[in-house]
């Protein structure tokens, strides 16, 4: 079959790969129907996330129909529509027993690496590096879905194979941000970075009772589609001259009550602290530049949520974790728990007639990888999110 392959730091290519088999009982084997480039797979494709081999076949945000099964899955059947939850979980351990899907014990064969690193490891992921597992992922005509039992979801005829996509990571990503915010009513929430999370998170805040949502970017069109799901206020960062001064401004001086990073690790900016992160990172003396997550902290109101769906992966300099504590903030983080979010938002996309796909901005064949991989990450042709048809 054909796949996106990671080939390197900026190199990603098609190649002809052996097609998936049924390894365990609980797999099935999807052949995909539509698959999404990810700001995370970005990461990846940067060489800022370790742990990747040549030949990785990418991609963890993918839907398509059910070719075949193991004989422990009686839940699907073949020829059923399914979308993929990015996370594989096991559905039977401590973690996913408490719903907390992306925390699964059992789904990461290279558990070790992590617990090395962090402690402890999360879920195995789709497409995600040999820290995540090296699974295959989805940017590819076929893949092996394990715990299949566990986490795909049937579509009605009403999602479209576009928006069931959106469903494997961005959409309830973005739901989750803001449901980590609390919102109470009357709730200024303001989100940083307007791609796929940051445009859900604020269609999510307005569902969820913000009275107003202040979306922050440095890219005009992102900033129009942030109108279109529900911003109330844009901000061109690179116009303004002092961002937090506008924050307060905007909030009778008392800050955001929320305030969500949708940008995470490899955040761009112009003041000092961007330029000390750029080249902490250039030179490997640093992980992250937690640029975003250093204002978010600086600008939210005492008492209030910073809430973190960006992807952070390492240690992150200069956080001001004085100003954090100083302020009574609540930071809540993590990957999305995904497995909890896709019915419910099914039923909500019905039921508020909201098109997710409205974000879409770029289509092609798997054969086209290479090129939208550049156009998504040099964010050149209004690139906003990037789907893939096998
Ligand atoms: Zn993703
Ligand atoms: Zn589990």
């Amino acid at each position: 079959m054909k796949a996106v392959c990671w080939c390197g730091k900026g190199n990603v290519r098609v190649e002809e790969v052996p097609d998936p088999k049924i390894l365990n009982p609980r797999d099935a084997i999807i052949r995909v129907r539509a698959t999404a480039i990810c700001g995370s797979d970005l990461h990846l494709y940067g060489g800022a996330i370790p742990g990747m081999q040549r030949g990785d076949i990418l991609g963890h945000e993918f839907m398509g129909d059910v070719v075949e099964v193991g004989p422990n899955v009686e839940n699907l059947k073949v020829g059923q529509r399914v979308v993929v939850p990015f996370a594989i979980a096991c559905g039977k351990c401590f973690f996913c027993s408490r719903q907390l899907w992306s925390l699964c014990d059992n789904s990461n064969p290279n558990a070790s690496t992590l617990r090395k690193l962090y402690g402890q490891s999360g879920a195995g992921l789709f497409g995600y590096s040999h820290l995540y597992g090296g699974y295959a992922g989805g940017q590819a005509e076929y893949v092996r879905v394990p715990f299949a039992d566990v986490g795909p979801v049937p579509l009605p005829e009403s999602i479209g194979d576009e928006q069931a996509a959106l469903l494997a990571d961005v959409f309830p990503t973005g739901f989750m941000a803001a449901e980590n915010c609390q919102i109470q009513p009357g709730d200024v929430v303001a989100v940083w970075g307007c791609g796929p999370v940051g445009l859900f998170a604020i269609k999510s805040a307005s569902w969820l009772g913000a009275e107003r949502v202040i979306a922050i970017d440095r890219f005009e069109e992102r900033l129009e589609l942030a109108r279109r799901v529900g911003a109330s206020e844009t901000i061109n960062y690179e116009n303004e001259n002092d961002l937090q001064e506008r924050l307060k401004e905007s909030t009778g001086g008392r800050g955001p009550d929320a305030c969500i990073d949708a940008v995470g690790m490899e955040a761009h900016g112009t003041s000092l602290d961007a330029w000390y992160d750029r080249i902490k990172f250039a030179t490997y003396l640093a992980t992250d530049r937690p640029l975003v997550l250093r204002q978010a902290i600086h600008a939210c109101r005492k008492g209030g949520t910073v809430s973190i769906p960006g992807v952070y992966g390492g240690f992150l300099d200069k956080m001001p974790f004085g100003a954090a504590f100083a302020k009574g903030l609540r930071l809540t983080m993590g990957q999305t728990h995904v497995h909890r979010y896709i019915r419910p938002l099914i039923d909500r996309i019905e039921r508020e007639k909201f098109d997710p796909a409205v974000i879409v901005s770029h289509r092609g064949g798997l054969d086209d990888a290479p090129d939208l991989y550049q156009v998504f990450r040099d964010k050149t042709d209004d690139c906003t999110k990037v789907i893939l048809r096998p």
